[in-house]
């Protein structure tokens, strides 16, 4: 038997509670068992982003969740900003192309955050730039760009919205929704929210609606302003996932037993503890500003490659942490510590870790960085 655990940066483990609450019979969606079911859900989410706006609720995966942020409040030929400083930077820029806008990419080296004066400084010389796109974590290379620094200088601009994919820095970062002017918020379940993947959440401001009155790019399926009718009766466009509103709703109540503060600096301490346990191994942390609190990029040391160490986790010791992608692959390994985590997680994997690297010939003294855990964790 190989007993399986999952410390990948999506999708993550589930709680018990949360998979029992999800094996109840199917309700039907239009019907009065739902409507109370929607409602808690959707102030659950309010409360999980910190925000009076709507927080729509889709039956996709995350990137559904960045689509419609493109395609509900843009026209063709708009000119954005993209903070492009990895994978999934690369990924707004891919859909905002595609819907026909006009994209200034702002490069930031892979390990690296964003300056916010750059963005400040475009601003300034292209007051007609209708939108700013940025991942809060940057999840294939760890880091957390400052939302907070890029959505106060987008407030003083009344064009201008900000959008932050929050996929993978939700629930383990305290990301103030409306006090920081951010005005469209995506999530996906399948990574801090502790349920498996299939919905993407999405907040929005009334800056942000009131482009959505002006924009005519082409949609059917992620129509938001239908959305945001049908939320206000309790309902979703089209047929809800209703299981997984369910488990939404047992993982929401989970969060709020702990509260968000105590949620955010247990994501913060297993974060610290995870890098400061590689570092006694003797490896490096990839992310070289700004490390997240979701997931820790490791760079593999010299003449091992990183995929062998994210492969021999997974086939040696049933660990599925992650690899590295693009022109990191090879190069580094990635443990994320997001969602139903906690201090038990962080040491499986870094034991793992230490007899993997032993395994592939790197010299480490057993329990360095396990000690490590143990000493900021207990
Ligand atoms: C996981 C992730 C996504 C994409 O999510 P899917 O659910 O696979 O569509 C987008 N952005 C970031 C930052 C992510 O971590």
């Amino acid at each position: 038997m190989l007993k399986r655990y999952l410390l990948a940066p999506g999708p993550t483990p589930v709680p018990s509670e949360v998979l029992l609450s999800m094996s109840k019979p199917i309700i039907h969606h239009r019907s009065a068992d739902f409507l109370p079911v929607l409602d808690s859900a959707k102030k659950g989410l309010q409360w999980l982003f910190q925000t009076k706006n709507d927080v729509l609720i889709l039956c996709a995966t995350g990137t559904g969740g960045m689509v419609g942020s493109v395609n509900n409040f843009f026209n063709k030929g708009d000119k954005v900003i993209v903070i492009n400083g990895g994978k999934f930077g690369e990924r707004w820029i891919k859909i905002c192309l595609s819907y026909g806008l006009e994209v200034d990419e702002v490069i930031v080296e892979w390990g690296y955050s964003i300056k916010p004066e750059i963005i400040e400084k475009k601003l300034k010389e292209n007051p007609d730039i209708k939108g700013v796109f940025i991942q809060a974590c940057e999840t294939s290379t760890g880091v957390y760009h400052d939302v907070e620094a890029v959505g106060k200088i987008i407030k003083g601009y009344d064009d201008t919205i900000f959008i932050v994919d929050a996929i993978s820095a939700l629930v383990a970062h305290d990301l103030k929704t409306d006090e920081w002017g951010i005005d469209i918020m995506v999530g996906g379940s399948q990574k801090g929210f502790m349920l498996p993947p299939g919905l993407a959440f999405v907040s929005v401001s009334e800056k942000a609606w009131r482009k959505n009155e002006t924009s005519k790019l082409q949609r059917f399926y992620f129509n938001f302003k239908k959305e945001r009718e049908n939320l206000a009766k309790n309902q979703t466009n089209f047929t809800s996932p209703v299981t997984l509103i369910i488990g939404l709703n047992e993982a929401i109540g989970m969060l709020q037993k702990e509260g968000l503060a105590n949620i955010f600096l247990r994501h913060k301490k297993l974060a610290h503890a995870t890098r400061e346990a590689v570092k006694a191994i003797g490896l490096n942390i990839y992310s070289k500003e700004s490390p997240s609190d979701s997931v820790t990029a490791i760079e593999s040391p010299s003449g091992i490659d990183g995929q062998m160490i994210y492969k021999t986790l997974r086939e040696r010791y049933g660990i599925t942490a992650a690899g590295g992608q693009d022109k990191a692959k090879g190069k580094i390994f990635r443990l994320a510590h997001l969602g139903y985590s906690d201090i038990f997680d962080i040491i499986t994997g870094i034991a793992a870790l230490e007899m993997v690297l032993k395994s592939l010939g790197y010299p480490v003294e057993f329990g360095k960085g396990v000690a490590r855990v143990q000493e900021l964790l207990m």
